[in-house]
């Protein structure tokens, strides 16, 4: 296949080509080459959108920067580093950054290259991936040719991730390019080649090295792809998810006693994660999904005669939400609360699907589960992963008769985003109580009555209870 790759209106919008033409005269005036570079090429022959134009020159990026944004109409603020060299401004949507070719030498104890000015050919040698180390020209001698030293073309065009340098250099170098290599797999649906897939397993450990936020903005990126499994497993394969993800790792494997074995765990979390992902595009949705099963190892009895159990995974697992999140660096907030909450409840709406089932169950997982009630009911669809064609029917129409329910009692009783009608500061005043124990019971009395259907969801009904608990604890109201 040959590309087109002059700069035309083909692959560039009339903007991106009046910024090129910019950079090209800016460059020419200070008497330096310049390019376009990167992820920007890459993103371009793929035909997939980019925001980010990463441009390098044989000269001071800060220089060019500040010279483009001069013939800019309107004369974009530059931001700029000058320890790193690089600047940075902003121009219709585009984040474009300017950056001086340069040589980057590593030593074994640092992580910090010896960073000194360089060619082109300098700078493309240091990129991660083949694919990633294309450039276009923006020089007037060969404008808009294509810059590729090391088959960077030839490896988009047969989907191939691949190293310029030695693989083993390139990863121990910066141990971040392992899980980039995964994370561009997973993302573009290409493979990567066994020699370097070889040397991640190799050098795995040194991800040791590398800060957890920069690891799980990786790992978040593999999670946002329509298939988070192929890159999950990739990194499972190759022994990184082991290094910063141990909890995940210990779902894999099968145990057999007396000829009873369990699941795979591993591969059907991976499996639920799919499942999800192709419900639902929310990143936290696909975390509880991730973690639905975290306690399964910490909860695993085998019962003679019975089989494999894992009582109480999912309350375990609620309560490890909160440390994986403070071990991957993720946010501690309300998205924490959400997983954690999602974890707790996955195994409710499969309990309602049992005959029998009263209207107060259902009232129950309505208060508990809330605003999350939709999220939750993808989760457990989600988790339905058996190869028995019948049994998973079976069990969809079983959740769309749940759902059903749900919906009826919801109707009738607005259950969720309910509150009980006597709250904690009413009960205070009306026994004139400091915030203590008494006012919780009280509350949790009035609220449960409610949700068992023992009292109808009015005012003079909680009262009336409230009245008869407080007699029970010898407490008497204020005012009568
Ligand atoms: P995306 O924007 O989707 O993350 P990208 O390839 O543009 O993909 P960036 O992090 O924006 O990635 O980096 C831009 C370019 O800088 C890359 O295409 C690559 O040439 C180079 N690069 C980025 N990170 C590294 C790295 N850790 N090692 C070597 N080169 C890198
Ligand atoms: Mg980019």
């Amino acid at each position: 296949m040959t590309y087109d790759l002059r700069l035309t209106t083909k692959l560039c919008t009339k903007e991106e080509l009046s910024l090129f033409e910019h950079i090209s005269t800016a460059a020419r005036g200070l008497n330096m080459h310049s390019y376009l570079i990167g992820g920007f090429v890459r993103d371009k022959i793929l035909g997939r959108p980019t925001k980010d134009v990463d441009v390098v020159c044989d000269g001071d990026g800060i220089a060019l920067a500040h010279a483009v944004a001069a013939l800019l109409p309107h004369k974009p603020q530059v931001n700029f580093f000058k320890t790193f060299g690089t600047a940075q401004f902003r121009h219709h949507g585009f984040d474009v950054e300017f950056v001086g070719a340069r040589k980057e030498s590593y030593t074994s104890d640092s992580r910090k290259p010896q960073v000194e000015p360089g060619t082109i050919e300098d700078d493309q040698l240091r990129r991660d991936f083949t694919i990633n180390a294309l450039a276009i020209s923006l020089n007037e001698a060969d404008y808009g040719k294509l810059i590729d030293p090391f088959g960077g073309i030839a490896d988009l065009e047969n989907k191939i991730i691949r190293t310029p340098l030695d693989p083993d250099i390139t990863f121990s170098d910066d141990p971040l390019r392992m899980m980039r290599a995964i994370r561009f797999g997973n993302q573009l649906g290409f493979t990567i080649v066994d020699s370097v897939f070889d040397a991640i397993k190799r050098n795995k450990e040194r991800i040791r090295i590398i800060s957890q936020e920069r690891i799980t903005d990786e790992l978040n990126k593999i999670m946002a792809t329509p298939k988070p499994s192929v890159g999950l497993d990739l990194l499972y394969k190759s022994g990184l998810l082991k290094e910063f993800f141990p909890q995940v790792v210990a779902l894999a494997g099968v145990e057999i006693i007396e000829g009873k074995g369990h699941k795979d765990n591993f591969y059907h979390t991976l499996q639920v994660v799919d499942n999800a992902a192709a419900k639902s595009d929310d990143l936290w949705l696909r975390w509880a999904a991730l973690l639905h099963d975290i306690a399964k190892p910490a909860t695993k009895r085998y019962e003679e005669g019975h089989g494999w159990t894992f009582h109480g995974h999912e309350v375990v697992g609620e309560r490890m939400v909160p440390k994986i999140f403070k071990q991957l660096k993720l946010p501690l907030n309300e998205h924490m609360k959400y997983v954690a909450k999602l974890v707790a409840l996955h195994l409710r709406p499969i309990s309602l699907t049992k005959e029998d089932i009263t209207d107060s169950a259902m009232r129950r997982l309505l208060f508990d589960a809330g605003e999350q009630l939709e999220d939750l009911m993808i989760l457990c669809e989600s988790d339905i992963t058996s190869k028995n064609k019948a049994k998973v029917k079976r069990y969809l129409e079983n959740f769309e008769l749940v759902k059903e329910r749900l919906k009826a009692v919801e109707e009738s009783d607005r259950i969720r985003n309910w509150q009980p009608p006597i709250d904690g500061e009413e009960i205070m005043k009306l026994f004139n109580l400091q915030p203590s124990r008494e006012v919780g019971v009280l509350k949790t009395a009035i609220r449960e009555a409610i949700l068992d259907g023992i009292i109808p969801n009015n005012y003079e009904a909680a009262y009336k209870l409230l009245l008869e608990k407080a007699g029970e604890l010898n407490l008497k109201p204020v005012n009568t």
